[in-house]
């Protein structure tokens, strides 16, 4: 199967960041087979005309928790909500069910905003997993381990075996990649990190944890064993190119160098963290230092869109804020984080990130033709400072196409019916919570 994605502006985001005013990109099954100026081609089967749309790598979440859709709009002010909402409704109401239509739903946002491989951190992943095949989006998913009872486990120990089954049942899947994942620096034990680092050398994979996101964990750390949570990680050995680090808002110069050298890989959240106002990480200088940085959405509970169209914006005001320098971050090295970036950070910019000759076809189609997209002097600044998720017009993962006209195969309505049938607990024990902090 021959498809053509014909006459359109192509945005490569390769090393040379090569660009098509007029391009065509040819996919063969689930890769390209040409991307180049615009030409006759022979023995195609389909031809979609791309002449009003900017085309652009599938754009990577290296960070997200999918099921926690539910909690949209929850408590988005209270202090304290990680105590006060999260983990008692996660544990009183998150099951399997729940997980998965959540999974699904909050998976059908990512791709209608070109979102087409996100890296997840959860509970029930193989109902996360399913719904990944069935969405037809790529997935890397890691169990959450956290030193404490979770849904889907009494306690840690649970939790890593809990992983490692994961990993080994899925780990040669074409669209699920499994990784494992540790809730945070201050939620885990030292040994749960050392073992669970074990556990992702031995299967070649991540490990993500959230790392340097709160006050009180930079606190503890500090009077604990005078380190910061990166010094710590280092001390333990657990501070290498398979951490996948979250959030690192709360980092200094030394925490920067010795993340480099050891090539540690980092996904960045402005919309939780400015929401949340914990911070600003310095990701300038983590990139002037040489480190892969991709960006996360985290859950809707934190960053609320699972989309990085509005990310891309509030990050270049953060950054160039933090740092007096309307200069910095072009829009165009703004996108390549969206893409490349993310591919990177994730360890797949082999296979993703870029619009080439022989990588998968991971592909989105980007639309013109709205009011807020001319004129056209510049196509990234189009994307980072006019375009919207829904914008997004068509979108292919793996060279299949999942966003046809911004409609997905599966129905929308469908979808919520089901999360919002899934909902009635959840809903309930919410809004007792609620009446709490009123
Ligand atoms: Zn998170």
């Amino acid at each position: 199967m021959r498809k053509l994605l014909k006459n359109g502006w192509i945005l490569t985001m390769d090393e040379s960041d090569h660009e098509y005013r007029h391009g065509d990109i040819v996919i063969e099954d689930n890769k390209i087979s040409y991307v180049g100026p615009a030409k006759d081609h022979e023995n195609i089967d389909d031809i979609i005309d791309a002449s009003e749309c900017l085309i652009i790598p599938g754009m990577v979440n290296t960070h997200c928790h999918v099921p926690m859709m539910p909690f949209r709009s929850l408590g988005d002010d209270c202090p304290d909500r990680l105590r006060r909402f999260l983990f008692p409704l996660e544990n009183a109401c998150m099951d399997k069910k729940l997980a998965y239509v959540a999974a699904r739903y909050g998976m059908a946002e990512m791709l209608l905003s070109g979102i087409t491989t996100f890296a997840d951190m959860y509970y029930f992943l193989d109902e996360l997993a399913k719904a990944a095949e069935e969405m037809g989006i790529r997935a890397l998913l890691g169990e959450s381990v956290i030193d404490q009872p979770s849904c889907d486990a009494r306690n840690d120990e649970e939790g890593l075996a809990l992983g490692e089954a994961f990993i080994a049942k899925w780990q040669h899947h074409e669209l699920v990649r499994p990784i494992l994942a540790l809730h945070a620096t201050n939620t885990n034990k030292a040994q749960t990190f050392q073992k669970a680092m074990k556990i992702v050398e031995k299967y070649d994979t991540l490990l993500m944890s959230h790392v340097a996101e709160m006050d009180y964990e930079m606190t503890y750390f500090a009077k604990t064993y005078g380190k910061t949570p990166i010094g710590w990680l280092n001390d333990i050995g657990c501070l290498n190119e398979r951490l996948l680090a979250v959030h690192c808002i709360h980092l200094n110069d030394e925490d920067i160098s010795l993340m480099a050298e050891n090539h540690v890989k980092v996904a960045h959240c402005p919309s939780s963290n400015l929401k949340a106002g914990k911070g600003i990480a310095p990701v300038r200088d983590m990139i002037n230092k040489g480190l892969d940085v991709g960006f996360g959405t985290d859950g809707a509970s934190s960053g609320n869109t699972l989309e990085l169209f509005s990310l891309m914006r509030m990050f270049a005001g953060a950054q160039k804020t933090k740092y007096h320098d309307r200069s910095l971050f072009p829009a165009q090295k703004i996108v390549k984080i969206a893409t490349m970036g993310g591919a990177k950070a994730l360890n797949m910019d082999k296979e993703i990130g870029s619009l080439e000759k022989g990588k998968k076809a991971d592909i989105v189609m980007v639309s013109l033709e709205g009011v807020h997209m001319f004129p056209q002097h510049d196509p990234y600044s189009l994307l980072v400072y006019s375009a919207n998720a829904a914008d997004v017009k068509h979108v292919f993962v793996n060279g299949k196409q999942v966003v046809n006209d911004r409609r997905l195969a599966i129905s929308l309505t469908k979808l919520r019916q089901d999360l919002a049938a899934n909902m009635e607990d959840f809903d309930k024990k919410a809004a007792e919570l609620s009446k709490t902090i009123k």
